[in-house]
């Protein structure tokens, strides 16, 4: 393959994936605009795997079966409800990515100190594969070196530095997201004192360490040392962001992977991987700010790290007064005698698989003139659009399912409202109690219909672990149990 039909096919792959972002943003056209994604991307290995510049194609090709193997195994065998995790995780490869291609670069401009390096490594393994290197390297380095003088070399320093930066606070920031998400440690605030201070500190210090890295000509030493601090800085900035905050980490994390690819294009020189990271970090940061907006924090905030953790310590298990049970039964006569009716979903659907049997009582309600809607919270269930993936996926009409904004002004014109697992996003303390740590978080304002019905299996808080007063109000009852079962024992007795 030429450089020219090379250069082509990246250009059209880019077109492919900018299309792709296109039909993702509406649930009508994302099938589509996943296809895009695929085309764009099989383009964009293709042109880089015949590409004449390309070395080492069979280890590329070995890399790829042993990751798209690993790939598709996970990926069929992920539970919808795990996925958030598995985003996290993925954000953490990319960021991995990123240190690895930025070390990569230094090791191309740097002959003295690599054959250090390498020498060091040789002790203890085979000489002659540390000759061999050594070797390469110098080869290697003395060809960069007549292309990169003065400015060039600066900015390429800048590329290197900033690159393993960014790379390596999305790879621990990732790692914690995916602990927090997958249950392995507690999704509460880490509360380090003068944690903003620590952070600034970090940021600081890592700005001095650059500056010395490119007055030195790229020395290993400040490299080094700002990548352990990038390291702890990401760790400390995930892990001091509480559990209901956790939404914009991780649309925050996406950001930092897209521009974590794109320093690697920068430094490969690859203008495919700019143009795919920069569309990645700015989708990413789009989607932070629209999380920032739903749950009213600030953009600054958020990248400071830390934030709405100031509150007042959480209202924690207790309960706040006596909760009212009734049965599968009594819900579908209130049903029956509604004239309309607004199911609010959140996480605990998706943990029962409850979205067939929601589904099936939508049309069945409608099929006897019941107005029924859905009202979605932004940030329901554990990723974003969790719920509108899950309901699409029950063939529930588009129409019907509407955004929180949407939604708010008609509880108080609502007979029935069933809170399938949702509990966080329809907290009322959000609104009543400033010292709640959801405190300002815009929520569902179920509480002003006719009748509430939470089905949960127990009393336990949500994500955000805070307890819900929504569960005491007197026009509330409960319907404990699986949301599934719950929902299928109302669909009989209708
Ligand atoms: P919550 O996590 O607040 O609550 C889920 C509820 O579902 C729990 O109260 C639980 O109660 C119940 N539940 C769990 N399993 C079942 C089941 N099988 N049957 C019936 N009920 C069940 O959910 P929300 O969707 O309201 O809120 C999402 C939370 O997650 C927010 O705090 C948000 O900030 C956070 N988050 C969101 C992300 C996103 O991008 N959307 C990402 C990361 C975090 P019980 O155990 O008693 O059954």
């Amino acid at each position: 393959m030429s450089q020219g039909l090379v250069t082509a096919s990246y250009i059209i792959a880019a077109v492919f994936f900018i299309l792709s972002l296109a039909g993702l943003s509406k649930q009508e056209t994302a099938k589509n605009g996943n296809l895009f994604g695929i085309i764009g991307m099989a383009i964009a290995l293709t042109a880089t795997i015949l590409n004449p510049a390309t070395s080492g194609v069979e280890w590329i090709i070995l890399a790829m079966v042993i990751g798209g193997s690993i790939g598709i195994r996970l990926a069929l065998k992920v539970e919808m409800t795990e996925m958030p995790e598995l985003v996290a995780i993925l954000h953490s490869f990319v960021g991995l990515a990123a240190v690895l291609v930025g070390f990569n670069s230094f090791i191309d401009i740097q002959p003295h100190e690599v054959s250090e390096i390498v020498v060091v490594l040789g002790q203890d393994l085979n000489t002659t594969l540390a000759t061999a290197k050594a070797a390469f390297v110098e080869a290697n380095a003395a060809q960069q070196a007549e292309h990169l003088t003065g400015a060039m070399l600066n900015i390429h320093l800048v590329e290197v530095f900033l690159g393993i930066f960014i790379g390596a606070v999305t790879f621990t920031g990732s790692i914690v997201a995916f602990a927090k998400l997958r249950g392995l440690t507690s999704s509460k605030a880490l509360m380090l004192p003068h944690r903003h201070k620590l952070n600034l500190l970090a940021v600081v210090v890592s700005f001095i360490l650059m500056v010395m890295f490119v007055q030195a000509g790229g020395a290993v030493t400040p490299l080094i040392l700002m990548t352990l601090i990038a390291f702890a800085f990401g760790w400390h900035l995930v892990a001091s962001i509480g559990g209901a905050d956790m939404p914009v980490v991780v649309s925050m994390l996406n950001s930092y992977s897209g521009w974590a690819a794109a320093a690697a294009g920068f430094m490969l020189s690859n203008d495919l991987l700019i143009v795919v990271g920069a569309l990645v970090g700015s989708s990413g940061a789009i989607l932070s700010y629209i999380m920032c907006k739903a749950m009213n924090r600030s953009f600054i905030s958020v990248i400071a790290g830390g934030f709405g953790n100031d509150s007042v310590a959480a209202s924690g298990d207790e309960t706040v007064g006596e909760y009212r049970e009734t049965t599968a039964e009594d819900v579908a006569d209130m049903l029956k005698a509604s004239d309309s009716v607004v199911i609010t979903p959140g996480y605990g659907m998706a943990v029962a698989q409850a979205q067939y049997p929601v589904a099936e009582i939508t049309r069945k309600l409608r099929e006897m003139g019941i107005k029924v809607r859905f009202g979605i919270h932004p940030v329901a269930g554990r990723l974003p659009g969790h719920m509108n993936v899950l309901l699409a996926e029950a063939k529930v009409p588009y129409d019907i399912v509407l955004e929180m904004d949407e939604i708010n002004d008609d509880f108080a014109d609502t007979d029935t409202v069933l809170v399938i697992g949702a509990n966080d996003t329809v907290n009322p303390a959000a609104m009543e109690d400033p010292s709640s740590p959801i405190a300002g978080m815009p929520v569902l304002e179920v509480w002003k219909a006719r009748n509430v019905i939470g089905f949960k299996r127990s009393m336990n808080t949500g994500y955000a672990g805070v307890q819900n007063p929504l569960f005491f109000k007197d026009n509330t009852q409960m319907l404990f149990g699986d949301a599934k079962d719950s929902v299928e024992a109302i669909l009989k007795a209708l």
